[in-house]
């Protein structure tokens, strides 16, 4: 009987490729261990995904592989059976889940073996010395709940407000688990992962522990990566991809801030890492800790199934009171550059007061459109069908979606006029404004354009942090994971953009942000207050926001869901394709849709949309379209998939296509 290995090898085909063991092999071979092989004029680093003894490629016509690279499994059980089922949930091609999943060094052919040297034990000199928090009540039964599962598979939601004590109860998980000998992995946002999270960790606990985010260098993450699969780290804390990091004696996975959207991949393999840590905990059954201010609805409807034990921590530790939430209405109001009149007034009250001014807008720069008061030329991006935003310290406009970057122009290229005005407030331009407005008050302006310098945001993180200014203007990138303890004031200058989206889950986001945006605010001695600027008071998700809070708002929406038939109740797969001609796309998707239609029996319950252009339907120089498959039935949406990835594969789409499936798309286009 001959031996035939099923290879992994990083190549956009789906299948894997069979070899045969190399010519000298004695050794025995098994699943999880890389080979080198002869691929085409190269020769690749692959990964044994099976072995078998037959093939549908005659035995006369298979090569041999060349060597097998490792003496045991490099990839252990677990993570090939999670990057497995990775590979046909999400419809991608295995060879490139594992590109995913692990480690760069890992793939690259080298002479000599890569090096490891185990990390040292990363202790401070307070270890344990907060070990003395006593829990409140909630928090008691929350931590009581998770130690009845400690050592087998179970979700739980621990759904509480900012300063809850949510980190605390993690601490206090972990604590238990490491006590056995057992690993934690903990996943948190990229944004989250502060030097002041990982101290954190490193107070607590006299164990070592191992980062690993996407700004490591390749050595430095294959150095963590072992410590984790060797169980030299107790601890692991990373970002989305660390899902993947194997551990030989793992114990618990936490994923904190289980709401945002950083989790889900949006590129090349589009998974979510929430939906995994599920998945990977039933492999290696151990409970799963996902933490929120505000879950996710696909989260709060898994508790409501009972699927995911929901622990709410309703109060925040301490007595610290709830933040007051007030609307501003805009409406006939006079605007001096976005902003009301009557928050001009709550701003100097609270600077008065001695409190900390948090302004948030999400949009960078100085204008977001430039514009010739004569002939009303826009400045747009060549590339896409986008206004360009102006920079005006840079003296340069800029396209937010391809990076174009241009000089300002003097005169308008069309009428030669020079009359040019700015139209709008970026976050560069609200920080004149309210320079000019409160000369004596030292501002600090927080977005990617002034952060770009390699420590810069933890300099001025650690200026609020000290009070050392009294106005912070911000995007996204304020609005969460960051404590600012003197903040007593946050004010959001335009909610209405996201009203009325045609995302339908723009209002979850929108309400999620806010509630993250107003988490900054206030302690115990200092209540914050949150104004939130609209053209819209009277809009029902504000009002039921602002009056009932964070769950009733997803209640109702919840229930607005199940109506409208969207997921959690449905589920959702999206095609996206893209091509250099306007309608190519458009027209290779009306392809996909006749195949979808012709290929299910007319009782199947699946639903086809489109396909319909983008949003944006120009970006980068491509035309974009998309097709929304939708069933109340996953396993159907799936079958539908593979039949029709068996049909791509026979009727090629033209070369000049790109286009992917996106299987639980978090944000449509
Ligand atoms: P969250 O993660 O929900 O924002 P944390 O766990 O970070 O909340 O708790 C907020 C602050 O309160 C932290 O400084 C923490 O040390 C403290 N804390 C948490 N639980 C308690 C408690 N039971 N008693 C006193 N302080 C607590
Ligand atoms: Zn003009
Ligand atoms: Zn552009």
């Amino acid at each position: 009987m001959s031996i035939i290995l099923q290879v992994a090898i990083p190549s956009p085909l789906r299948n894997t490729f069979d070899y045969l063991p190399p010519e000298d092999q004695g050794q025995k071979i098994e699943p999880g261990m890389r080979v080198l092989v002869p691929f085409g004029k190269q020769k690749l680093v692959g990964f044994v995904h099976a072995i078998t003894a037959t093939s549908e490629i005659a035995a006369s016509k298979l090569k041999a592989a060349i060597s097998i690279l490792d003496n045991d499994p490099l990839i252990p059980k677990s993570i090939m059976e999670l990057i497995n089922w990775t590979a046909e949930y999400y419809h991608h091609p295995l060879g490139d889940v594992f590109v995913n999943a692990v480690p760069s060094l890992l793939r690259e052919i080298r002479k000599k073996n890569y090096v490891y040297s185990k990390p040292e034990a990363i202790t401070s000199s307070q270890t344990n010395a907060l070990n003395k928090i006593i829990l409140n009540q909630e928090q008691k039964h929350a931590l009581s709940a998770i130690e009845q599962h400690l050592y087998e598979f179970k979700t739980f939601l621990l759904d509480g407000v900012t300063n809850s004590g949510k980190t605390e109860i993690y601490l206090q998980t972990i604590s238990k688990i490491c006590a056995t000998g057992k690993q934690a992995l903990v996943l948190v946002p990229e944004i989250n992962l502060t030097p002041q999270t990982i101290t954190r960790f490193q107070e607590r606990f006299n164990l070592p522990i191992a980062v690993i985010h996407s700004k490591l260098t390749p050595q430095e993450r294959l150095r963590s990566w072992f410590a984790a699969k060797n169980n030299d780290a107790a601890i692991i804390i990373g970002t989305r991809s660390a899902i993947f990091t194997p551990m030989q004696n793992p114990g618990i996975i936490i994923l904190d801030e289980e709401h945002d959207l950083s989790f889900k991949q949006q590129s090349s393999l589009r998974y979510n890492a929430r939906d995994l840590a599920n998945v990977r905990g039933k492999i290696e059954n151990i409970p799963i800790i996902l933490g929120s201010a505000t879950p996710s609805l696909e989260s709060i409807h898994n508790v409501k199934r009972r699927r995911y034990v929901g622990l709410p921590l309703p109060h925040k530790v301490g007595k610290a009171p709830e933040p007051k939430f007030h609307l501003v209405d805009m409406r006939s109001q006079k605007l001096q550059d976005g902003i009301a009149e009557n928050l001009f007034g709550v701003i100097e009250k609270h600077l008065a007061a001695e409190g900390q001014v948090l302004v948030f807008l999400n949009r960078r720069g100085f204008a977001p459109v430039l514009l010739c008061h004569e002939c009303g030329w826009h400045a747009n991006c060549k590339n896409c069908d986008a206004h360009m935003t102006l920079h005006q310290k840079a003296r340069e406009l800029h396209c937010h979606h391809c990076s174009t970057v241009k000089r300002i122009p003097i005169k308008c290229p069309t009428c030669g006029s020079n009359n040019l005005v700015a139209l709008g407030v970026g976050t560069e331009k609200l920080e004149l404004t309210l320079q000019t407005h409160f000369p004596q008050a030292k501002l600090i302006r927080i977005d990617r354009d002034t952060t770009r310098r390699k420590g810069s945001l933890q300099k001025m993180l650690g200026e609020i942090q000290e009070n050392n200014c009294q106005i912070l203007i911000g995007t996204q990138m304020l609005a969460k994971g960051h404590h600012f303890p003197d903040v007593t004031l946050v004010a959001v200058l335009n909610v209405d953009n996201s009203l009325f989206s045609s995302d339908f889950r723009a209002n979850e986001h929108l309400a999620q942000l806010i509630m993250q945006v107003s988490g900054r605010a206030g302690r115990a001695e200092k209540p914050g207050e949150i104004y939130l600027q609209t053209h819209n008071p009277q809009h029902p998700l504000l009002l039921k926001l602002i009056s009932s809070g964070y769950a009733s708002f997803a209640r109702d929406e919840l229930q607005e869901r199940d109506i409208t038939e969207l997921p959690p109740f449905t589920h959702l797969a999206i095609i996206r394709a893209e091509s250099k001609t306007q309608d190519m796309a458009i027209e290779f998707l009306r392809g996909v849709r006749g195949q979808v239609i012709n290929s299910t029996p007319a009782n199947a319950k699946i639903n086809v949309f489109g396909p319909i252009p983008a949003v944006m339907e120009r970006k980068s120089g491509f035309f974009r379209a998309q097709l929304l498959l939708q069933s109340i039935k996953r396993n159907v949406l799936h079958q539908t998939i593979t039949a029709l990835l068996e049909q791509l594969k026979i009727n090629k789409p033209a070369s000049n296509i790109k286009w992917h499936i996106d299987i639980d798309p978090q944000e449509l286009m």
